[in-house]
């Protein structure tokens, strides 16, 4: 063979990521949550996209509107350059 092929990659390991809200259900997006939003944010203190965090889209953009406030509040950096 001339050229090696790449090792195969699994697309889904069996069934769908959820969304971990939706999963566990007692679990609140709290602004002063500091470590949750941290988890939805990247070093740099931006907020990462849907398709990183798993989240779905509901979740996902209550997450981001609590960043915001947490970030009006100084909870949190807007960006850290
Ligand atoms: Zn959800």
């Amino acid at each position: 063979m001339a050229y090696s092929r790449r090792p195969y990659r699994r697309e889904y390991s069996g069934r769908k990521r959820q969304c971990r809200f939706c999963v566990s259900r007692d679990e609140i997006i709290d602004y002063k949550d500091m470590k949750l939003l941290q988890a939805f944010t990247d070093e740099r203190g931006r907020i990462r996209k849907a398709r990183r965090t798993g989240a779905c889209r509901r979740h996902q953009s209550r997450v981001a509107q609590a960043i915001k406030r947490a970030r009006e509040i100084a909870l949190i950096p807007y960006t850290t350059d």
